[in-house]
């Protein structure tokens, strides 16, 4: 049967639409339509080429959900090869650099164009008449194979070329860029790969390979794989003159190009923006492993040409490593104060981003079995910024055969008591209130700086006071007297009227910083302030209906009800009622009614040393005037209090725009309004 005109026609539009809608989807992130009226158009179009194969071309987006299994993938020859690039790991580097380029063309006015280098999977996509016929990988940068189908899959590679006004589409073109997987897919994917038992991905760049060089295209139609754009190899009927012109039309044409890349005239800008790169990478939706600064004019590419492999053009300056492999020597468990039991790696030492990492977490059981994490295995070990450094999973191939299953522990390893998982959790608890592992911890906790403050006792004494037999709940602490420590060698008098002293003082502490050291799920020193200013006084804070709890601006669901959970358990009205009689104050304090509401409104973030006033002091100072004071950098983050030896949280501060604040900033600033 002859297809009408009118089908053709309406395949045709529909193709044409949806196309669009998909690139206002991903590439620009502006989606036109709803996802149902998306997937009904796009059910249209499937059930015109059901009936009409004919119509079924390329570039239609029904292509994109992968096609018949392939035996192999065949291979491509790249017309013009698909270079590497010279590294560099400093400033003295990309100096370097630029004196052997100014050798060969002199020193003329340059311009550089710099881009985060994704890490990703290079990939060349070949557009004829405007239409995606064959995308490769790079392989060894002559040949690569032909994963075509695979990449018909990724939304934002355009399958046909959008026309830039009024000039024609060029007749042949290579794009080349790099496809990749978002972190949080990573994590994910490597979630449901750990439960289904299949293989784990040591990272980002290898799942984004891994789903790439799938011979069956539906799978890697499954992986929500990403590209940008950001070069061309050979094309013609179009006119490019430069990497920045480049990018624009490659833009134009309908690719995504990374938002962050940037033209400048200067070579010192390059280097501050390549350090400047630093402190971003952590907070990008995907990973970066560096920058790469181009030469921007293609006739200066051209005279500056190719040396091996490296163009003497371009360079990529990399960041240093955030993950390596190592030898899981072991894991032990740590008891926390809730009764969690927290396993961490032992690691055979390795330098990771600047420091010595011989220590790892290995966040829960469930996690080590479910990647059924062995001791003795290789490990890849992550570490980014301020982020605990963690096992991602073990290499299975490096397995000798010598590698020891973990059982999951089924007694606390400090009181020996049975433990506990519920249901749907990931953790184990030991359940054991009197068990000396939870004890001391929750010592440790009473007695730090920015809960009761008790100088003179730390965590080595939590621990000797326990096994010493003279402190068995927290109230102990205040039941301590000169008696207790007679005889205890280490322990002489003036060391022991000191700790009294400090103990005795600590019952002063105002009603914030006592509910900030009971240590109640989801309340730190911020939550603390704000039940503080609200109920003022303890017994108050005990009668607290959820209702009245909630009604508190920042006092979430989750974080009341485990206020109500505390203050209803009989061993805490118990541990209450103790500490009152034992004379511990919890007055409402200074904090506890705002001076004034300059700073309503405002968060804040510390860092650094501050000269003359301590972190809590300072605290105290903002929210006594209204302010907020969070422990991340953030989008919503209004000011940073900086001052000496400020690190990774300035850096991320200045690349998201936050204004930072001296201490003397803060008083003028606390002066004027
Ligand atoms: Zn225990």
């Amino acid at each position: 049967m002859a297809v009408s005109e009118q089908t053709v026609a309406r395949a045709a539009s529909l193709r044409d639409e949806l196309n669009r809608y998909n690139h206002h989807y991903y590439t620009l992130d502006a989606p036109l339509v709803s996802d149902a009226q998306y997937d009904s158009l796009l059910n249209e179009l499937r059930a015109i080429e059901a009936e009409y194969p004919e119509l079924r071309t390329p570039d239609s987006p029904t292509q994109r959900v992968g096609s018949a299994p392939l035996g192999k993938f065949p291979k491509v020859q790249h017309p013009v090869p698909m270079l590497s690039l010279g590294n560099a790991f400093n400033a003295d580097d990309l100096a370097a650099w630029r004196r052997r380029a100014e050798q060969i063309i002199g020193t003329q006015p340059m311009r550089y164009t710099v881009e985060p280098k994704i890490d990703g999977l290079a990939v060349a996509l070949t557009y004829i008449n405007g239409v995606f016929s064959v995308g490769a990988t790079r392989g060894n940068g002559e040949i690569g194979e032909d994963i075509t189908a695979n990449l018909r899959t990724i939304r934002d590679v355009p399958l046909r070329l959008q026309p830039i006004d009024g000039q024609p589409l060029p007749e042949r073109i290579e794009v080349r860029g790099e496809v990749y997987l978002p972190i949080e897919a990573f994590n994910q994917l490597n979630e449901r790969q750990a439960h289904a038992g299949e293989k784990v991905f040591a990272n980002p760049r290898n799942a984004a390979a891994g789903s790439l060089r799938q011979l069956d295209s539906t799978i890697t139609a499954s992986r929500p794989l990403r590209f940008f754009a950001y070069a061309v190899g050979p094309f013609s009927g179009v006119d490019l003159n430069s990497q920045a012109e480049t990018l624009n039309s490659l833009r134009s044409y309908g690719f995504s190009i990374n938002p962050d890349t940037r033209l400048f005239d200067d070579f010192a800008a390059v280097v501050d923006y390549c350090h400047e790169w630093m402190g971003r990478r952590e907070l990008l939706s995907y990973e970066v492993d560096g920058v790469v600064v181009k030469i921007d004019d293609f006739a200066m590419q051209r005279e500056l040409g190719v040396v091996g492999r490296d163009p003497r053009w371009a360079i990529a300056y990399k960041f240093p490593a955030r993950e390596e492999t190592t030898t899981l020597l072991n894991i032990v468990i740590n008891v926390g104060r809730t009764g969690k039991l927290i396993p961490n790696a032992v690691l055979e030492p390795i330098s990771l981003g600047g420091t010595t990492v011989q220590h790892a977490s290995l966040h829960n059981a469930d996690y080590i079995i479910s990647r059924d994490i062995r001791i003795g295995d290789r490990v890849v070990v992550k570490r980014a910024g301020d982020v605990i450094p963690y096992v991602i999973g073990p290499i299975v191939e490096a397995r000798t055969g010598n590698e020891q299953p973990w059982p999951a522990p089924t007694f606390c390893p400090t009181c020996g008591q049975p433990v506990e998982q519920l249901a749907d959790e990931v953790d184990i608890y030991c359940i054991n209130n009197a068990c000396p592992a939870r004890l001391i911890r929750s010592i440790e906790h009473w007695v730090s700086r920015g809960a009761m403050d008790i100088v003179g006792m730390g965590e080595r004494q939590a621990s000797q006071f326990v096994e010493m037999g003279l402190i068995k709940s927290i109230p102990d602490i205040y039941r301590l007297n000169i008696a207790s420590f007679a005889g205890r060698e280490g322990y002489g008098d003036r060391r022991v009227a000191n700790l009294l002293n400090a103990i005795e003082e600590s019952k002063q502490r105002p009603l914030d910083r006592v509910i900030t050291a009971l240590g109640i799920n989801g309340v730190g020193t911020v939550a603390a302030v704000d039940l503080a200013r609200y109920f003022r006084s303890l017994p108050a804070l005990a009668q607290a209906t959820i209702e009245q709890l909630t009604a508190i601006d920042g006092i979430g669901g989750s974080t009341a009800q485990s206020v109500v959970d505390f203050f209803s358990t009989p061993a805490n009205q118990q541990l209450i009622a103790e500490l009152l009689a034992l004379g511990v104050q919890a007055e409402p304090g200074d904090v506890a009614e705002p001076q004034s509401d300059r700073l309503a409104g405002k968060s804040f973030v510390i860092t650094g040393t501050l000269p003359g006033i301590s972190r809590e002091a300072a605290q105290a100072l903002i929210e006594a005037h209204g302010g907020k004071v969070g422990g991340s950098v953030s989008k919503k983050t209004n000011y940073l209090l900086a001052g000496d030896a400020a690190g990774s949280k300035l850096a991320k501060a200045q690349s998201l725009g936050v204004i930072v604040l001296s201490m003397d900033e803060l008083y003028a600033l606390l002066a004027d309004s």
